[in-house]
């Protein structure tokens, strides 16, 4: 037996860990199955390059609640640990086993899988137990270690008769940590952070029905067998190619990663980079209402099949933030702050990288079916004007696909629209004026005489679309939007029918005068043209900067 000291400067570490190292204590059942995982993906590497001559098989990883001995087990096949070992990659903090590996075999692993990195992961143990334990057997031919840690800095380390390879971390739970005595404490974490890992976990035993016997009679009873009970699916969808997956595949995915949601997502978008950073992922356009409403089930962030975090701001653009799936990148620092994280460069490239993706499936959605594209759009269309308000790049493609759909059903794209209504809908300084409705019901009456005028009539009826239309009015020349009750609409060169009214010019000047007495005249205009209309008696109009003024204040200004 010997003991010794814990190699650090700060004489107690411990409380400082406990205090400050995460903010979520949960996180520590995290870290020990990622160094499980890594253990046993470690082994799997030396295995397949010869290094190691043992049998490699089926591994798994284990976790079990001893409730009476107040006892959580980490329990995995991996390569183990020798005493020496325990020495250096356990007593000394802040030193990464995974970081010295992948430097060793950087030639060979860089492909593994293995997940530490800062060599801090161990530690957060502490966090939950007032005693850590760690029995190991190294795949190499030496005695079994076991290692002893009460939370101060001393520990101790003596032989164990552990037969069988690898590791089984044991940690007494501290009095203010009995939650994770829970089973279902530890379900809750396990499905957080490990329901994708990339080796198997058991939680447990469950009950499978047997098949029924052909010869069973009447009174058959349904008969059982305990299996074990696997937490993970280590394959998940993302880590295929996109070219192995059907699209019941990736819906049934979605169905995985989002259990309690019953809406189809509308389409995916499979990510798949190597260079110039590291980044896969599957992200799913779901059917959107119109208002921004928050959103529960949100893009989860992995890194190498551990989940991290469901916030991604800063890492997608922001308004991707409402579409879901996973994003999987080892290359994202997430131990820093999100400021500086938005200032990171590799950051800003994976930005840059999902909006491109993004846009070219848009893209090519619209090329290959419009039709189809057409029907998506009332469901999509509130991401896509953010996006255009918000990311230049993605503005500048969303030219080719964004689309204007008017009330009789069509759908143009800009310069479809500019095509369509040159001849007919323009001012008599040539400007183009584009009529929008932005409540069908509400506008109803205007909308009929603009089309009895001749007059296409669009719906643009997005919470953010008077930034939209104040961009597009920017961007190009000649291009006005007005509101179909808006005055605008007089401006227009009028067809060369004749205007018959029924009312003759005193009567006509008599309701005027009256309408104005009832409607204030600094907000609205009372206009008789319309008189001819079989749907309206008359129009009242409201003048387009005026409206634009109080609905910029509602939403916010800015764009
Ligand atoms: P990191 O995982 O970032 O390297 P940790 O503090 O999580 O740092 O772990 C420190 C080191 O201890 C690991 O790199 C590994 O060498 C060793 N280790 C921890 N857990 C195990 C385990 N279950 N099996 C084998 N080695 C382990
Ligand atoms: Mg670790």
């Amino acid at each position: 037996m010997s003991s010794g000291k814990i190699n650090v400067s700060v004489e107690n570490i411990f409380p400082l860990i406990k205090k400050f190292l995460y903010s979520d204590h949960e996180i520590f059942l995290r870290e020990l199955i990622s160094n499980a995982t890594d253990a046993t993906l470690k082994l799997k590497h030396l295995t397949s390059i010869g290094e190691a001559t043992v049998e490699y098989g089926d591994p798994m990883i284990e976790v079990k609640i001893d409730a009476e001995g107040k006892k959580l087990h980490i329990i995995d096949q991996g390569l183990g640990m020798t005493a020496d070992e325990v020495k250096k990659y356990i007593n000394q903090i802040a030193f990464s086993g995974a970081e010295e590996f992948l430097e060793k075999y950087k030639d060979t692993a860089k492909d593994s899988g293995v997940i530490g990195h800062f060599g801090l992961g161990f530690y957060s143990a502490f966090m939950v137990a007032n005693k850590v334990e760690i029995i190991t057997k190294s795949y190499k031919e030496e005695p079994a270690a076991h290692w002893t840690c009460d939370g101060s800095p001393e520990f101790t380390l003596e032989t164990a008769d552990k037969t069988d390879r690898g590791t089984e971390i044991i940690l007494h739970i501290a009095d203010d940590s009995t939650e994770f005595l829970e089973e279902s404490r530890i379900r809750e974490l396990l499905v957080k952070y490990n329901k994708f890992m990339p080796i198997p976990i058991k939680f447990g035993t469950r009950k499978e029905a047997l098949p029924k016997p052909e010869d069973a009679g009447e009174d058959y009873e349904t008969e059982y067998k305990e299996i074990d009970n696997i937490i993970n699916n280590p394959n998940p969808a993302w880590t295929k190619q996109p070219s192995d997956l059907t699209d019941e595949d990736y819906k049934s995915f979605y169905r995985e990663l989002y259990p309690m949601q019953f809406d189809e997502p509308l389409f995916n978008i499979h990510l798949n980079v190597d260079y110039p950073f590291n980044l896969t992922g599957i992200l799913y356009f779901p059917k959107l209402s119109n208002d921004l409403q928050i959103q529960k089930d949100k893009i989860q962030l992995y890194q190498n099949q551990v989940f991290v975090t469901d916030n991604v701001e800063g890492i997608v653009p922001e308004f991707l933030t409402m579409l879901k799936g996973v994003i999987d990148s080892p290359d994202i620092p997430l131990n820093v702050s999100r400021s500086y994280l938005q200032a990171d460069g590799n950051v800003k490239k994976i930005s840059n990288y999902i909006t491109r993706k993004v846009s070219d499936k848009l893209k090519s959605l619209f090329n290959e079916n419009r039709e189809d594209f057409e029907q998506k759009w009332n469901d999509i269309k509130i991401v896509l004007e953010y996006g255009m308000l918000s990311e230049p790049k993605f503005y500048e493609k969303a030219g080719d696909f964004a689309l204007y759909p008017t009330t009789e059903g069509k759908y143009y794209t800009l310069a479809e629209l500019k095509e369509t209504l040159a001849p007919t809908q323009t001012d008599k300084d040539g400007n183009l004026i584009v009529l929008y409705a932005s409540n069908q019901e509400m506008q109803h009456s205007y909308i009929e005489a603009a089309k009895e005028k001749g007059y296409e009539v669009l719906i643009l009826d997005s919470p953010i679309v008077s930034h939209l239309i104040q961009k597009l009015e920017a961007d190009n020349e000649k291009l006005t939007f007005a509101r179909v009750d808006a005055d605008h609409v007089e401006n227009l060169i009028k067809k060369e029918e004749e205007q018959i009214s029924r009312l003759s010019e005193g009567e006509k000047t008599k309701l005027k005068d009256y309408l104005e007495t009832v409607v204030p005249k600094e907000k609205y205009s009372v206009q008789l043209e319309a008189m001819d209309s079989k749907s309206a008696p008359f129009i009242i109009t409201q003048p387009e900067f005026m409206r634009r003024m109080k609905e910029m204040s509602q939403t916010g200004g800015g764009g």
